[in-house]
């Protein structure tokens, strides 16, 4: 990792709800794990707090009310700009 991406991952730190953490959560998982995470939430059978439950689970950071996976899926995240 490069020095510039170390500083904007302590930046992103310093601003929790600025950085999509359904984004994050993302970028350290494994292909598979990707492509059903974004089945599920394509899904829109699956409630955003069970897939915020399970994510929290398996190790993820996310807040416990499911904001950012509600707002990812809205496209109201960060990810859209
Ligand atoms: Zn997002």
């Amino acid at each position: 990792m490069g020095l510039m991406s170390d500083i904007q991952s302590e930046v992103a730190k310093t601003r929790p709800t600025s950085v999509c953490r359904v984004r994050r959560a993302m970028s350290t998982m494994t292909k598979d794990e990707q492509a059903d995470l974004e089945a599920a939430l394509a899904d829109k059978t699956i409630p955003a707090t069970i897939i915020n439950k399970v994510l929290i689970s398996r190790g993820f950071e996310l807040d416990r009310k499911a904001e950012h996976v509600q707002a990812h899926r809205r496209g109201a995240c960060d990810c859209a700009r």
